[in-house]
C-alpha cells in the first residue's frame, strides 16, 4: 500500500488545505478523566480539522476508548474543554451548551468495535432508524440514505437480513453504513477490526480507506499500523494517558522522537506487521 491521503501540515502540526487552516472541528484541551482516584487522560490537548484522519495508537490501558467516549460525550470529563466547531460541548467552567447531546452525536458519530447493531432489526431498519427518530426525515429520505450508504459499503444485498445472519465484517459495514447516514461532520472509530476474524479486517479497512480518499474527518483507534501508517494524516502515539507523540505518520512510524514511541512501535516491527524503515 502507498500513502493514500496526501496532506500537508504546518511546523505546528496544523492541517493546511487550500493553503491555508482550516478551523478546528473538534478541540480538546487540558482534558482530564478521573475514575476514582485513577486519572486515566492527564491533561491532553488537541485538535483535528475538516479533511484529517487521525489515527490513535498506543498500549492497551493507555486511554484511547476513554478519549473517543469523551469526544463524544459517552464520559463525562473531569476537567477540561471539549468544543464542536464554536460550540462548547463541556466545559469544567460551566457554560456547555444546551444542544441535546443526541443532535451532538449525529455531527459526531461512533463506531463501536463491537458494532451496537440492534439485533431485533433488520440492516434496513437499523441504517433508517437514526434519521428517522433523531433526524426526524421522512420515510423516502431516510431509506434512500441508508440505501446509499448500504451501497457504499457493499451491503445493499442484505437489506432484509438481521444482524445474526451476518459475518463481522458484515455487521461491522452495516454500522459505518449507519453512521454515515446521518451525514457526521466527524467519525469516531474505537478499533473497528478487534473484534473481527482476521480474514474480514481487509474489508472493514477498505471501506474506512475509501471515506479517507472522499475527504471524511475521522479519528480512528486502531491496532492496524500499516493502516495508521498509509492512511492518516496524522498519528497520534498516547500513553499513560497523554499525548505521547502527534506526528505524520512518515515521520511517527520511521524516526519516532519519544523512546515510548519507539519501544511500542518495534513490537509491531517484531510481529512483521510493519516493516522497518528503509
Ligand atoms: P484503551 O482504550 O487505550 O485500552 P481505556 O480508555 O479503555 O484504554 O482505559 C484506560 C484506563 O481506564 C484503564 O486502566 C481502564 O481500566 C480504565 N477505565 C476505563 N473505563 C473505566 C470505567 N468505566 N471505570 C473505571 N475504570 C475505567
Ligand atoms: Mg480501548
Amino acid at each position: 500500500m502507498g500513502k493514500i491521503v496526501s496532506a500537508t501540515y504546518d511546523e505546528n502540526m496544523n492541517y493546511i488545505k487550500d493553503g491555508r487552516i482550516v478551523p478546528p472541528v473538534i478541540t480538546v484541551k487540558h482534558l482530564v478523566k478521573n475514575f476514582g482516584s485513577h486519572e486515566v487522560l492527564r491533561d491532553l490537548s488537541f485538535m483535528v480539522r475538516p479533511g484529517e484522519v487521525v489515527c490513535v495508537i498506543g498500549s492497551s490501558g493507555s486511554g484511547k476508548s476513554t478519549l473517543l467516549r469523551c469526544i463524544n460525550l459517552l464520559e463525562t470529563p473531569t476537567k477540561g474543554l471539549i468544543k464542536y466547531k464554536d460550540e462548547t460541548k463541556f466545559s469544567d467552567e460551566a457554560g456547555g451548551s444546551s444542544w441535546p447531546v443526541n443532535k451532538y452525536r449525529t455531527k459526531v458519530g461512533m463506531v463501536f468495535q463491537s458494532f451496537n447493531l440492534f439485533n431485533n432489526m433488520t440492516v434496513l431498519q437499523n441504517c433508517m432508524v437514526g434519521t428517522r427518530k433523531v433526524l426526524k426525515k421522512d420515510k423516502k429520505t431516510s431509506y434512500d440514505l441508508a440505501m446509499k450508504y448500504l451501497t457504499k459499503v457493499g451491503m445493499a444485498p442484505y437489506i432484509n437480513a438481521k444482524p445474526a445472519q451476518l459475518s463481522g465484517g458484515q455487521k461491522q459495514r452495516v454500522a459505518i453504513a449507519r453512521a454515515l447516514t446521518m451525514e457526521p461532520e466527524v467519525l469516531l472509530f474505537d478499533e473497528p477490526t478487534s473484534a473481527l476474524d482476521p480474514e474480514m479486517v481487509g474489508e472493514v479497512l477498505h471501506v474506512m480507506e475509501e471515506l479517507a480518499q472522499e475527504g471524511l474527518t475521522m479519528v480512528i483507534v486502531t491496532h492496524e499500523m500499516a493502516f495508521a501508517r498509509d492512511v492518516s494524516t496524522r498519528t497520534i502515539f498516547m500513553d499513560g494517558g497523554l499525548i505521547a507523540e502527534d506526528d505524520i505518520p512518515e515521520r511517527l512510524f520511521t524516526q519516532p522522537k519519544n523512546p515510548r514511541t519507539r519501544e511500542f512501535l518495534s513490537r509491531f516491527l517484531n510481529s512483521g506487521q510493519i516493516q522497518a524503515a528503509g
